[in-house]
């Protein structure tokens, strides 16, 4: 139960928020604020107040757990918190440590007074959600630390130290390393004793000679930035509103942009991210407190392009990595592209050399599997080959200590055929790093039939460590994301086919808000890859459609950036897409000989196949239980595919656009006479979804 605890030192009454981890500004707690206040006013042997929180966070703003529940906006609100303790008639101080953030750092700025450990950390980070601070921080932050310094929080999002205000109204007194409390109760003595009188952050003038000049360069820069996302903008037409309308209208402003922002997609967007994201860690059938082992040391083998970068991520997190390789010769080479990542971090002034050198120095290179005996988790990265993985995982077998997790980055296999080729299945997992490994944020943790718990939630205690974030997924073809992409990747060549360019596939998709469109990234992952995987389906399912062009393309020795030519051409040492007239020719012939005449795609055509693609594949993968929640595959696409934040995921998309529409087109593209027979059979889940009027998430 969150509250707040009222106590008495002399004539000094204390309120403390209690509600753990980071005093989330829930309903128990807000009204546990609001009868302290009132208590002590009440009280004649009370002279002043002190709010203070935790040693780690002060409030880290609203609690999440009452997000989107009639609790969130209940009685008494923030901005009813915030105005009681504004208009208490005696002096209220704020004593801030560790976290004080959105809400809290609104709560603090209600108050008379703020003493602080110039560490604790501080912002208004509700632009991330596609939001404003919607309890007076609009108003009273350009009051305390003037417009350019609120605009730049504001807008941002960004944390900072407190100490970084040294000097502003926002903070009355540091105390470093000292004892909060004592110091914000004698602060408080101190106010009552020189009878000095209330600082209300709300009737101080906000001063800027410029402002005018100031909006204007502002608004500029910020909608250059802002590009897809409402919240910045309207953040600053809210500072604005601080310096032109009194306080009160002010106040009445930013509620009301706060109300437009609450109902634009790209703020339901980011906050559906928000959750999936701390979703992704929960297993279903294991409990938050199932015991994990310890990892202190890792094993890589194969020091190739995924080997390297999987272990810069441990060695990052300061833990010794021991890398093998069958020869010296690609030992050394690993070896040399380590070092050469961290150079480049030294270079750009993003660490120092001292500090890379601490990192580099905990990788240790062999060609021995003997150095394997202690290490407490391997990560295969070798060829990708059943054959020799088995091999691998043998080896491993005999010479890993009992207990050791075995992991491969298996991009395709069948993990439980791997974990076969030991006598301890239960201790194999699959790993799936995303290239760069050390640089993509999605790590999908493949679990096997026989995975044990305790090996899964090490892996996603390992994952939070190296920063990642894990996504659970079952064993197929291609895991989550690549399973999908397949499909994306296919229409996006179908549509070559049939009368669409590279350039304007490639732009529609941009334009929907991808990083990058898919003939652009097939031409940076390496086309043979996509070719291999189309030569096996070919053999598999012999009546399915050829894609023509992608394969004749890849027949001349296209595949893409590293070969200089791919779907586009590409100068020496550089990355850029340039249009490639032998490409148009190539296209052209291709089209002639299947006897196609090529007709004029809409973008929104090529948009709704790719991404619906994407979606039905996502409904059978949620259906078969290789994904265990809608947002986890929204979560995939997210930090791994380049799938836009402020449409939440394809998933969510689905869902926003309304999934009998998703359907209703998709049966319209199978109409297509040019249609893979079969490939737009609506998967059972999204057509009784569709039916029923249901969503994914
Ligand atoms: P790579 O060819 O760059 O590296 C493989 C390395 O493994 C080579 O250095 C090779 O010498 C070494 N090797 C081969 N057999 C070995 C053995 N028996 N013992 C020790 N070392 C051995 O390949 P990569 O791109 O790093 O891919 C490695 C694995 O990661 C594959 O399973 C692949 O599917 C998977 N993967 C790749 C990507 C990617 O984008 N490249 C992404 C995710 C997963």
């Amino acid at each position: 139960m969150s509250t707040a605890h009222y106590e008495l030192h002399g004539g000094v009454a204390v309120i403390r928020l209690d509600n753990p981890p980071v005093n989330g500004l829930g309903h128990a707690l807000r009204q546990g604020i609001v009868n302290g206040i009132q208590q002590a006013e009440h009280d004649d042997k009370v002279s002043a107040i002190v709010v203070i929180g935790s040693e780690t966070a002060f409030s880290g703003g609203a609690d999440i757990t009452e997000f989107g529940t009639p609790k969130m906006t209940a009685e008494p609100n923030l901005r009813t918190v915030i105005n009681v303790v504004e208009t208490s008639s005696k002096p209220v101080v704020a004593a801030i440590a560790g976290t004080c953030m959105g809400g809290g750092l609104e709560l603090a700025m209600g108050c008379h007074f703020r003493v602080a450990d110039p560490k604790a950390q501080v912002a208004l980070p509700e632009v991330r959600l596609g939001l404003l601070p919607g309890a007076g921080g609009t108003q009273r932050l350009p009051r305390a630390i003037g417009i350019e310094g609120a605009t730049n929080l504001i807008v941002s999002g960004q944390t900072v130290p407190a100490g970084m205000f040294m000097g502003s109204q926002l903070f009355d007194e540091f105390v470093q390393d000292g004892d909060l409390l004592a110091a914000a109760t004698a602060f408080a003595e101190n106010i009552v004793k020189k009878n000095n009188p209330l600082k209300r952050i709300r009737d101080m003038p906000v001063e800027h000679a410029k402002s005018e000049a100031f909006f204007m360069f502002a608004r500029n820069m910020v909608g250059a930035i802002a590009k897809n996302y409402p919240a910045p903008l309207k953040c600053l037409d809210a500072v604005k509103a601080s310096v032109e309308k009194p306080f009160d209208q002010g106040l009445e402003i930013e509620r009301q942009l706060f109300a437009e922002l609450m109902q634009t997609p790209e703020s339901s967007a980011l906050r559906h991210a928000f959750f999936a994201d701390r979703a992704t860690s929960k297993i279903s059938d294991v409990p938050p407190d199932t015991s994990t082992r310890e990892i202190s040391k890792v094993g890589v083998i194969g020091a190739g392009t995924m080997g390297t970068g999987i272990s810069i991520n441990f060695l990052n997190a300061g833990i010794p990595v021991v890398l093998l390789e069958t020869k010296q010769e690609a030992l050394d080479r690993g070896l040399e592209n380590i070092r050469k990542v961290y150079e480049g971090r030294v270079k750009k002034g993003k660490m120092t050399e001292d500090e890379a050198n601490k990192r580099f120095a905990l990788v240790r290179p062999t060609l021995s599997y003997e150095d394997f005996a202690d290490v407490d988790l391997v990560i295969e990265a070798v060829f990708e080959d059943m054959g020799v993985k088995e091999q691998v995982f043998g080896k491993l077998d005999d010479v890993c200590k009992p207990g050791a997790i075995l992991a491969s980055n298996t991009s395709t296999l069948d993990l439980n055929r791997i974990a076969a080729a030991t006598r301890r299945p239960e201790d194999v997992i699959g790993l799936h790093f995303f290239s760069p490994a050390n640089v993509m944020k999605l790590l999908e943790v493949v679990r096997g039939e026989k995975t044990a718990k305790d090996v899964l939630a090490t892996a996603m205690k390992l994952a939070r460590k190296i920063k990642k974030t894990a996504v659970i997924s079952g064993v197929c073809d291609g895991f989550i994301g690549n399973r999908m992409i397949g499909r994306y990747q296919t229409q996006a060549l179908l549509m070559l086919e049939e009368g669409a360019s590279p350039q304007q596939i490639d732009k529609a998709i941009e334009t929907f808000g991808f990083v990058m469109g898919p003939l652009r990234m097939a031409d940076l992952a390496g086309g043979d890859i996509g070719w291999a995987i189309r030569k096996r389906h070919y053999e598999e399912k012999p009546d399915m459609k050829r894609l023509v062009i992608a394969d004749r393309l890849c027949e001349m020795g296209r595949f893409g950036q590293k070969t200089g030519a791919g779907f586009y051409r590409y100068e020496p040492g550089r990355r850029d897409a340039l249009h490639d007239p032998e490409v148009d020719k190539v296209i052209e012939e291709c089209r002639e000989e299947a006897g196609i005449t090529p007709r004029r795609i809409s973008d929104k055509e090529i948009v709704e196949r790719c991404v619906y693609a994407l979606v039905n594949e996502g409904a059978r993968i949620l259906e078969e239980g290789i994904a265990q929640r809608a947002s986890d595959i929204d979560m995939v696409y997210l930090t791994g595919y380049g799938f836009p934040l402020f449409r939440g995921g394809p998933m969510f998309y689905a869902d926003q656009v309304g999934l009998i529409n998703v359907m209703r087109a998709m049966e319209q593209f199978a109409k297509n006479p040019m249609a893979d027979p079969g490939f737009w059979e609506p998967a059972p889940l999204l057509a009784r979804l569709a039916g029923e009027g249901g969503t994914f998430n």
